[in-house]
This record gives structure tokens, sequence and C-alpha cells, in this order.
């Protein structure tokens, strides 16, 4: 609807809308006619043109300097700041003496764009103009530091709030809080968090929230269990949190205990709430779940249908994932550059590099949507697995972005599988020329010249290592039994249950050969160590003594589920196929790239991973 098609208001005369003034010269001294129905608008105002047309009966109606009015405006541009905080400004500055609403509005705007500093120099302009700041204006500002990650002017304007009495208000605390963990001061947010004497669930959300985005999922569930404790009642938000915890941890049976709670509590009417469902169950490795939630939504958005495509993806499902996009497309709803991952990362998966392609160009021709590193990455990784690493490499080259460390990574894990150890060296030195190596990559280095019995080159890469002072990340798997994450690191001795695991292994690996599995000590070892030592060595792999702990400790015929921050090495991978077999175990392994199911002796990712 437009200002020029609204039915005439009988209670006033009317005046045609035109830039002329002179054409419809409007009568001195009248009350104006169009004030209060052209403000009223506003609710109704869904563009910058509609927002325009308003100011329009406002300029004719001489109020084009009434504060009141005006702020107003510049008040309703704060809500919807995407495309009018730029014409917020501007009507800002026809203003002579701005008062602290005005400020406070037009700050909250700002602090929702996509250039949220912008606030904090508005500030410095208010506070140069001697306008006091209120309880109002904090939250704002602090919520543009965490988005800008401006830890510096976040600090800043913590040091003022608590000079005026005011870091501790209920509006400004929880805002404090949220701050220091966008910023990634996770201490200092608790630290404020507890120095409350009664936090409200605003503060133990933005908590709850720190913990889980710093990847400090137990600390999240902690917290989330002293919140139930309190008097206070958890939200949808402290949902999220707790649920990509569980996510983290791959704590399926906790993950179900939180289902059952948020069906309990109502929570699972909001789409964001199953959305984090879908990806918990995904994570944790229970596919059926993920679906069984996804089937149930009533109404799904864009962040679900991705959700689920994701999960179909990193499951190995490739086909479900793209059919899935295709019905998305059916429903109308219209793909965002997640589910453009999503689509992405199935195609590599299965192999479709054709389809790969398409979708990737479709991207930006039909959805106007700009690729990301991510989906570069996807586009590497694709052709990588096909074995076109040439193509690859090429493509990395022709980016207009410069390229980062992990797509190069990517390209160096495929030359590792495939072998090529000229176009390896290549990579590798495009990685140190970008200062940000790892000890994963000299680590691929050096096993494919083992592979290849360089054993020269392998002392070399280790000397290096050494000189550069590179550690080498260790392995760590962890399992799930009753409601307890245990973690194991290879080689581990200090779990309580270890004499008993390594026993157990010992056993399992007799079990194995007979059935034909030959320990893989082809890779990283030197040729001057004993065939028994390096047997040894892989035996107490975290992954394995992970597999060995669910074997002893879980019912027989359960599903056991590892969770690994490395990929998975090749002979832990024969290992797990043949044990899946001997003890008819479904085995899930999330390593740090994908979802490996074992059954029956094999595994859904294809030997490729
Ligand atoms: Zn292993
Ligand atoms: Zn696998």
């Amino acid at each position: 609807m437009t200002i020029s098609t609204l039915p005439p208001n009988p209670m006033s005369p009317q005046i045609p809308i035109t830039n002329d003034p002179n054409r419809h010269p409007i009568p001195k001294q009248r009350k104006p006619p169009y004030y209060p129905a052209s403000i009223s608008l506003l609710s109704k105002c869904k563009s910058l043109k509609q927002l325009q047309q308003i100011h329009a009966t406002i300029i004719k109606s001489q109020l084009h300097k009434d504060t009141p009015t005006l702020t107003k405006l510049i008040h309703f541009c704060s809500l919807n700041p995407s495309t009018t905080m730029d014409y917020a400004r501007h009507l800002f500055d026809q203003i002579p003496q701005p008062d602290v609403v005005l400020f406070n509005s037009l700050a909250r705007g700002y602090s929702r764009t996509h250039t949220p500093i912008r606030a904090v120099s508005l500030f410095a302009n208010m506070l140069s103009s001697g306008i006091f700041p209120d309880d109002y204006t904090f939250p704002s500002l602090l919520k543009a530091c965490a988005t800008a990650k401006a830890l510096e002017e976040g600090k800043q304007i913590h040091c003022l709030a608590a000079k005026l009495g005011l870091h501790r208000n209920i509006y400004v605390h929880p805002t404090l809080v949220n701050m220091y963990a966008e910023c990634g001061d996770v201490q200092a947010a608790r630290q404020l968090f507890d120095q409350m004497d009664q936090p409200c669930v605003v503060s133990y959300n933005a908590m709850i929230m720190a913990y889980a985005r710093s990847s400090l999922p137990n600390e999240a569930l902690a917290l989330f269990r002293e919140l139930q404790a309190s008097d206070l009642k958890p939200t949808d938000v402290t949902m999220l949190s707790v649920l990509s915890s569980c996510a983290l941890l791959g704590a399926l049976e906790l993950g179900k205990w939180m289902h059952e709670y948020i069906k309990k509590h109502g929570f699972d009417v909001y789409v964001k709430v199953n959305t984090a469902l879908i990806d918990m169950y995904s994570k944790c490795g229970s596919l059926e779940d993920a679906v069984c939630v996804f089937e149930k939504m009533g109404c799904r958005d864009t962040q679900a249908w991705s959700a689920m495509i994701v999960a179909y993806a990193i499951h190995g499902h490739g086909n479900r994932a793209i059919s899935l996009f295709e019905e998305m497309k059916w429903a109308g709803i219209r793909p965002d550059e997640i589910t453009f991952l999503g689509v992405l990362y199935a195609c590599s998966h299965t192999g479709l590099v054709d389809e790969g392609r398409q979708y990737f160009n479709s991207m930006r021709n039909h959805y106007g949507i700009n690729p990301g590193i991510k989906h570069y990455g996807c586009i590497v990784d694709l052709l990588s697995r096909a074995g076109l690493l040439d193509e690859a490499c090429k493509f990395i080259e022709s980016l207009p972005i410069k390229p980062t460390p992990i797509l190069w990574r990517t390209l160096l894990s495929a030359c590792g599988v495939h072998g090529n150890l000229e176009l390896g060296k290549h990579v590798i030195d495009r990685i140190f020329e970008l200062e940000d190596s790892h000890g994963g990559d000299y680590v691929i280095l050096s096993n494919m010249c083992a592979a290849n019995g360089r054993w020269k080159d392998v002392d070399y890469i280790r000397r290096l290592m050494k000189d550069r002072g590179v550690v080498k990340v260790p392995g760590c798997s962890s399992i799930e039994v009753s409601n307890v994450v245990h973690e194991f690191f290879s080689g581990d001795g200090t779990h309580p249950q270890s004499v008993e695991l390594h026993r157990m292994l010992d056993e399992l690996v007799k079990q194995l050969k007979l059935v034909g599995y030959v320990p893989d000590t082809s890779l990283v070892f030197h040729p001057d160590m004993t065939e028994e030592v390096k047997e040894v060595s892989l035996r107490y792999h975290s992954e394995k003594l992970a597999i060995a702990f669910g074997l002893i400790n879980s019912p027989p015929g359960t599903t056991i589920r590892v969770v690994k921050n490395l990929r998975v090495c090749g002979d832990c991978h024969s290992a797990a196929k043949l044990i899946s077999m001997i003890f008819n175990r479904q085995i899930i392994l999330r390593d740090l790239h994908r979802f490996h199911h074992f059954k029956d002796g094999s595994c859904s990712c294809g030997e490729f991973w």
C-alpha cells in the first residue's frame, strides 16, 4: 500500500501529494491534516520508499522540524535498520538539539546493522555535545561492540557504565556478559556473571551461550543445571545453547534427555529449537532422530531445511540431501549460504562433480549469493576427492580472494590420499608462506614421504617441526556411557579402567588378525623401529581405546558412538570395520570431517574421508 492510494481522511481537507509546493500551496495557520494518519501508518510501512512518502506528508504538514515527529520516524528506522539507517541519520542531523532518547534510538539501529561500530562513534559525539547517557544507552553500545568484536571499545564503555553506577542495571548487566563472551573473553564474562547476587535468566543465557560458543560444553551444561536448580525459568534461548553443547560433546543420551525436557516445557513450538534439535541429533550421530524431528515440524524455515540437508550430507547420504534441496525449492523456500554448503558438501561426498559445479554456479547466478570461503572449500574438496588435483590447485590459485590455509590444507590431504608427493610439496610451500602451518600439515607430508620410502625427508620434516616448535595436536576420542563422557588420548594410561582396556585391546587384535586384519605400520614409523613396537603404538590409538571402552561398558548389540578431534587414521578405520562385524555392533565415529557408520564389516564413507 502506498500513501497516494490511501482513502482520504473525511475529517480533513484533501491535499494532493506532490513535490511542488507552489502548485498546491499549503494554507497557513491550519492544523496539520495528515500528521496523525501518516505517523500511524509507520507500523504498516515496509520499504524505504513508503517511509519517504510518509516523510513527504510530514513535510507538507510543516512538521519536518518537529522533534517528536522526527523522533518517531528515527525510532521506526532503528527497528528496521537494514536499509533505513542512512535516512535516519539524515533526519537526525536536522534536529538542532537532539536528546538522549534520540541518540539511543539511532545507536540501537546502528547496533543491528553490519556496521555496528557506528553506534560507538555516535556515542562519542553524544558525549562531546554534553548529553548524558542513561541505562538505555549502554545495551545498544555493548551489543554493537559484541557484534563488531570490539573488545577495547567494549571495555571503555564498561568502565563508563561502572563510573555511572549502571553496570549492574538489569538491562546493562546481561549485555556486558554477552559483550565479553562474544569478544572471546569468557573468563571476564564469568567474573561479571559471578558478581551478580541474583543473575537474571538473560544473564544466564548470555553466559551459557558464551561457553557453548567457546567450545566449553561441559561448563555450559553445568551452568544450565545451576539455572534449573534456581527459581528462574529457562527460555527457548537457553535451549539453543544447551543443545549446541550436547552436539559439541556428541552426547546423544543427554541430547535425548534434553529433547524430553523441551517437549515437557513446551519449547518444541519454536522453529529455532527444532532446528537446533535436528543439528544436535545429526552431530550426535543419530540421523533417524534428526529426520523424525524434521518430519514432525509444522513450520519449516530456511534454517530448518538447511539443517536437515547438512545432516544428510555429513552422514554420507548425498543423494537424499540433494533431493531434499529440490523439495525445498518446490516448497518455495529460498535457500541461503548454509543450504548451499550442505548441497556442495553432499556433492563432494557422493562424487557428483558436475552437479556440484552446477549448484556452485547457480548460487550466484540464480540466487545472488556470493560464495564464501567455505563454499570454495567444498569445491576444492569436490575436485580433490574426484582425483582432479591439478584442477583443484588451479581453482585455488584463481580465486578472487586470498586463499586461506584451510583451502590449501584440503588439497594437501587429498595429495596424501592420492600419493601425489610433488603437488603436496608445492601445496605445503603455499601453506608455509601464509605462516599458519600446524602439526597436522607436517604429519601429512611426513606420512606421504614415509609411504614413498623417503626416510631422509621424513627425518628432515621431524627436525623442521622441532626447530619451529610445532606441536602435534594429540588425538583424543570421547564416548558417552551412562550419561558420563569419557575421554581417551592415544597411549593413555590415566583412565581408571586403562589396564582392563589395554588387556581388552591385546585380545581384540588377536581376534582381528584371525579375520584378516593386518596392522598398517607403513606410515609414520621409521624403518629402524621393530614391527612389534610399531604395532603396539598403533594398538592404543585414542579411537581404539574409546571403542574398547564402549565394548566393555555397554550391553551387547547396542550402538557405540565415538567422537574424535582429528581425522580417523587408516588403521583404526580398518579395525573398526572388522570390530563391527565380529561383535555385531554398529559403531558410529564422528571425526574432524564427517561421520563413519561401521556396520557388518564396512563403512558408510565408502573408503574416502
Ligand atoms: Zn588410529
Ligand atoms: Zn569410514
